[in-house]
């Protein structure tokens, strides 16, 4: 979501003249977008306003503004404590940049900006064309969640869900089309949460399938609660909507569950799991753990250990649990930092296992990728991912950016596919 914000955020000030620099030594001005969730993030934005301020040390100052889930969690203690910080603005308030960078511009006051306008903020967004064009790109269409994880700063700095209106998103669809996106992915803290007037994420996919020029859909992330019989439906009957979904569990036991207050069972998950599989046998799963989340014991990590295995993920996220300030969980007493890690190291060791198996069964086999890229510096080699997001990379003397090729994969490591054209061309194998 910070990388469509943070495109969002330019399209904002490009309209006052702004325009990005190759160059960050000779920026007047820099935007650092924050993201809360992974430890240390507050220590992260002082580390690099420090490092801006080194480098303009015999020079004019650039404007420095914090915009963000750091910029909403710690506000007015950033521009406290560091005073070469002009502004933060959350993530509710983008919409403002133009006229808060007029504003510093002419009286350099400091400016904190962080209520929860989210109506205004799309609003205001709305009519503002977005100019992103990739091939594969992200649209918002949700912000914002209710359900109060324990461990989760979200519901504080993103605020309550809220859904903006299909047409809006439509629009905003539209001119992804035009600058030549042929992959959309929707975004939301809570994105199945998506409710708008009574029109769930499944009509608004319906909606974005009817367009010719949109080849594939993805969404992304997810709540097991909020997984309606609709958005389970539309994986059978949806020919765009892709069948990787990310899933977050976070863990495989009941009690850390319930701890964690994520309000399903592993069964309710595990359930769901079997509902789409037996709907799109095609589908797989990723999905987040936190290791070491307060209370978990031996048995409580080898249950973890037993789901990753039964559901067979094809990707999983694991993190050593770290207290959010102002979280329930954050209260909760710390478990053994030694054990934590040596359990991370089994879970990513076990979930590496897994994605190397599943990423072998695919050596040998076709592949429908879509490219996004020619790679910089190689000749002739393009970038694309496959149906399940798994990079792949071909040799090929046609251009194959934006385009849905068949490939044969022929090999790959943890991270990347390689593969070749069929046929048509005359490719490579890397
Ligand atoms: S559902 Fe996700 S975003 Fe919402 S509180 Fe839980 S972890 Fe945070």
């Amino acid at each position: 979501m910070n990388e469509y914000d943070s495109k969002r955020i330019y399209d904002v000030v490009k309209k006052i003249g702004y325009i990005k620099t190759e160059k960050p030594d000779e920026a007047n001005c820099y935007i650092i977008n924050t993201c809360h969730i992974r430890e240390k993030a507050t220590d992260k934005v002082y580390h690099d306003v420090g490092r801006v301020k080194k480098n303009f040390r015999n020079k004019k100052k650039p404007i420095v503004i914090i915009t963000g889930c750091v910029a909403q969690a710690e506000g007015e203690i950033l521009l406290k404590r560091e005073k070469y910080i002009d502004a933060v603005v959350g993530p509710q308030s983008y919409h403002r940049l133009s006229e808060i960078l007029k504003k510093i511009e002419s009286n350099s006051t400091s400016i904190d900006s962080t209520e929860f306008e989210v109506i205004e903020k799309f609003d205001n967004l709305n009519l503002i064309k977005n100019s992103d064009s990739n091939i594969s790109s992200f649209l918002t269409i949700q912000e914002g969640c209710d359900k109060f994880c324990k461990f989760c700063v979200v519901p504080y700095t993103r605020g309550a869900e809220f859904s903006r209106s299909i047409k809006e998103i439509l629009n905003e669809c539209q001119d992804l089309v035009n600058n030549g996106a042929k992959e959309i992915t929707l975004l939301g803290q809570n994105v199945n949460a998506f409710n708008y007037g009574g029109n769930k994420l499944s009509t608004l996919i319906s909606e974005i399938n009817k367009l010719d020029r949109i080849r594939r859909i993805r969404y992304t992330t997810s709540h097991p609660l909020d997984f309606s019989d609709d958005l389970i439906e539309a994986h059978k009957t949806v020919e765009k909507l892709m069948p990787l979904i990310h899933l977050p569990i976070q863990s495989g036991s009941n009690k850390i569950l319930k701890s964690m207050n994520r309000k399903h069972s592993v069964e309710d998950y595990i359930n769901l799991v079997n509902k789409l599989k037996r709907l799109n046998p095609a589908i797989r799963f990723s999905s987040d753990f936190i290791i070491g989340y307060p209370g978990e014991t031996d048995k409580d990590f080898n249950d973890t250990l037993k789901l990753l295995k039964e559901v067979e993920f094809i990707n999983s996220y694991s993190f050593i649990f770290s207290p959010r300030p102002g979280t329930p969980a954050s209260k909760m007493k710390k478990i053994d930092e030694n054990l934590t890690k040596e359990r991370l190291k089994i879970f990513q060791k076990s979930a590496g296992e897994l994605k190397m198996k599943y990423r072998k069964e695919l050596f040998n086999k076709k592949s429908s990728v879509l490219f996004e890229n020619k790679i910089k510096g190689k000749e002739n080699e393009f970038f694309g991912r496959d149906e399940y997001l798994n990079s792949v990379i071909v040799k090929s003397h046609n251009d194959l950016v934006g385009k849905i090729e068949v490939v044969d994969i022929l090999d790959g490591s943890q991270n990347t596919l390689y593969g070749k054209i069929e046929k048509k061309f005359n490719n490579f194998a890397a």
